[in-house]
């Protein structure tokens, strides 16, 4: 993706309140992110680790989505997948994110709920930049595999924007 600034990332935020946006803590590594690796910037914020947030870019448009997520200590199956990019984790290292909707849904407490990459780091995981410790089924290409993540994250963001 396009490399975005500290700005551009605050200003997307469509379901986040001011105060919110101006807590959050940007990714540790945000001077040296490997942007063309990316298919969206995904990170848990780093002083509040039930937090997390997911910057989309869409032609012209960049949509950040912030997330909550409850640490669970009940496994409940051996293994989980990830909504958004299909990569199989341990199911300690997925999570399930609640995205408040934009607007006055949001506002009235409606969530949008989706199981994802605990460290939302789908796009390292989908070109084997991370690795990985569960075997995988997924057999598509790097490239078919970020096609699929970005329809996917496209319509949970419209989800969120509906
Ligand atoms: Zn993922």
């Amino acid at each position: 993706m396009e490399p975005l600034s500290a700005d551009d990332i605050r200003r997307s935020f469509v379901n986040s309140t001011k105060s919110q946006v101006k807590a959050l803590t940007l990714p540790q590594n945000f001077a040296e992110l490997p942007w063309e690796s990316l298919d969206f910037l995904g990170w848990r914020d780093p002083k509040a680790p039930n937090r997390g947030y997911l910057v989309v870019r869409r032609d012209a448009e960049v949509t950040g989505i912030a997330v909550t997520t409850q640490a669970s200590g009940k496994a409940r199956r051996f293994a989980g997948l990830c909504d958004l990019c299909n990569t199989t984790h341990h199911v300690s290292d997925v999570a399930l994110f609640a995205a408040k909707r934009a607007g006055s849904a949001g506002r009235a407490g409606n969530t949008v709920g989706t199981y994802i990459c605990a460290d939302l780091a789908c796009s390292l995981y989908i070109r084997g930049l991370k690795e990985l410790d569960v075997p995988q089924g997924e057999t598509a290409t790097p490239e078919v595999r970020a096609e699929r993540l970005t329809t996917r994250l496209h319509a949970f963001a419209d989800r969120v924007l509906a």
